[in-house]
């Protein structure tokens, strides 16, 4: 299976000795694994703050490849999805998947086995478990106010 991702030319395991702030675009972009968990839609308790994720997916995410399918333009058709940056991991960290490896990085933990800088291949986060791939239903497809009846636990 090709990598959605270009992971190729990078210094070996380059996140356990660099950190996130000082990382380059390429290296930032490697550090996804791909999952597609932070495409699905979250429903946010206003008074406690908690984080419920649905299994409804962003309109953009391919369900299979678990992969945005307009990620170089996306911003044209959802204004709102969010550009992840060193500098603004602090304001979501919150929401972020568990398994998320910019989470992990900024928690101080290490990636785990499945993930492709350390597997050499995408196709290990979906045969952990961890991914999207094949449970999700479009935003396009359900009410928003039947979100609620699609709350699932993370995949991890
Ligand atoms: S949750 Fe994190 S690792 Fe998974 S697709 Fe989103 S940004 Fe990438
Ligand atoms: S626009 Fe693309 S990257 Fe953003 S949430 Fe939707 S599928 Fe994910």
């Amino acid at each position: 299976m090709s990598d959605p991702i270009n992971r190729t030319g990078l210094r070996h395991r380059f996140w356990e000795r660099k950190p996130l702030k000082n990382m380059n675009q390429h290296e930032w972009e490697a550090l996804c694994d791909g999952c597609g968990k932070c495409c699905l839609n979250k429903l946010e308790d206003e008074d406690s703050g908690e984080v419920a994720l649905t299994r409804i997916a962003c309109r953009l995410l391919d369900d299979e490849s678990c992969r945005c399918s307009q990620y170089e333009i996306r911003h044209q058709f959802v204004p709102d999805c969010i550009v992840l940056r060193p500098d603004n991991l602090d304001t979501h960290a919150y929401w972020m998947p568990e398994t998320c490896a910019y989470r992990l990085l900024w928690q101080k933990k290490p990636l785990p086995d499945w993930h492709p800088l350390i597997s050499g291949t995408p196709q290990s986060v979906h045969d952990a478990g961890v991914s999207v791939r094949g449970m999700t239903l479009s935003e396009f497809d359900i009410p928003e106010d039947e979100w609620e009846e699609y709350v699932i636990e993370e995949p991890v």
